[in-house]
């Protein structure tokens, strides 16, 4: 039997950032799969300098021209109220909104001035904040919402040089993380996307052969499958680069007491005694939420209390 195609008729679709890299890929691939898109682009400068009309306007002209469905958004995602208003005025709705507009502002971290982190901080994490919190009513009283936040290597590992954007971009997860709870009653689900592709934010930092092989086509796949109505993850990281995808999480070791009795204290020599323990990821596991977490501590209070 031929698969369906996955489609989006009568969805609408907001991508942020959308006029060049990973978020004109989205865009256009929407676009196709027939939802209306709001292309929305501050038109700025790599570190957030400027902004101008070309670059939402090419790429609503592109999805125009391939027969889709599209208006321009120029407003940054700091306003993102006006980002919805958008959708509303043209297309009546707002089911999903791809968190995906981006700056760098890179610097050792001696030298990030308050300016470098405000502006990273700005533009990554309260701007997804005001626009999903923009949309966010809207898909409650529709029972109905998909949403995606951009996470990246840099902040899951770290990256020399990127101390601003790696926090706002793991902040971004703590984001997806809540916004997973709080959502899944609606059918709301917020996802994670951790991409590695060629863009104006990676033409100098990745090797010239790398760099050819990271399209943002083969991301954009993975993102529009994330935001269909028949994928049922909510609160996943999922990374993707080169025709490649797969899911990360965080994992716990087991652990150890530090103490064998309720009554003992713990004093640093115990930790210091028993670091190869606490620090042992060999029994890692997942754990699927706080209430999870926090009854394992319940668990090991309960052996403590008994003598060990
Ligand atoms: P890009 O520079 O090609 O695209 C980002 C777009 O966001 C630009 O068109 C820019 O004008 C727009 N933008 C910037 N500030 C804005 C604002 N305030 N309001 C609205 N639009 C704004 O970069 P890209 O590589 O396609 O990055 C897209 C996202 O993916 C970013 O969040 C980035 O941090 C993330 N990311 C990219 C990579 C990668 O390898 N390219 C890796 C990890 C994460």
């Amino acid at each position: 039997m031929k698969q369906q195609q996955l489609r989006f008729d009568g969805r609408v679709v907001i991508v942020t950032g959308a006029g060049a890299g990973l978020g004109r890929a989205y865009a256009l691939l929407f676009g196709s799969r027939g939802a209306s898109v709001v292309v929305n682009d501050l038109g700025g400068s790599r570190d957030g300098d400027g902004k101008s009309t070309k670059a939402a306007d090419s790429v609503v002209a592109e999805i125009r021209a391939r027969g889709g469905k599209a208006v321009p958004d120029y407003n940054s995602v700091v306003d993102g109220e006006k980002l919805v208003q958008t959708a509303l005025e043209n297309f009546g709705r707002i089911d999903v909104v791809v968190n995906n507009a981006g700056i760098l502002r890179d610097k050792s971290f001696a030298r990030i001035s308050d300016q470098d982190w405000d502006l990273v901080h700005n533009v990554h994490l309260k701007g997804a904040f005001k626009v999903t919190q923009a949309a966010w009513p809207h898909m409650k009283k529709q029972n109905y919402g998909r949403i995606i936040m951009t996470s990246s290597n840099s902040g899951l590992y770290g990256n020399f040089g990127q101390a601003n954007y790696s926090a706002a971009k793991m902040g971004l997860v703590g984001l997806a993380n809540t916004l997973a709870i709080e959502g899944r009653k609606n059918n709301i689900y917020t996802n994670v996307i951790v991409p590695t592709a060629a863009s104006r934010l990676t033409e100098d930092i990745l090797p010239p052969d790398f760099f050819a092989e990271l399209r943002p086509e083969l991301i954009a796949p993975v993102v529009v499958w994330l935001c269909h109505e028949s994928c049922e993850d909510n609160g996943a990281i999922i990374e993707s680069a080169a025709g490649w995808a797969t899911k990360c999480h965080l994992v716990r070791g087991a652990g150890t007491p530090l103490r064998v009795r309720i009554t003992d204290n713990v004093a640093p020599e115990d930790v210091q005694n028993q670091w190869n323990k606490v620090t042992d990821m060999s029994r890692a596991q997942r754990h699927e939420s706080i209430e999870e977490v926090s009854s394992t501590l319940l668990g090991i209070l309960e052996d403590m209390k008994s003598g060990g």
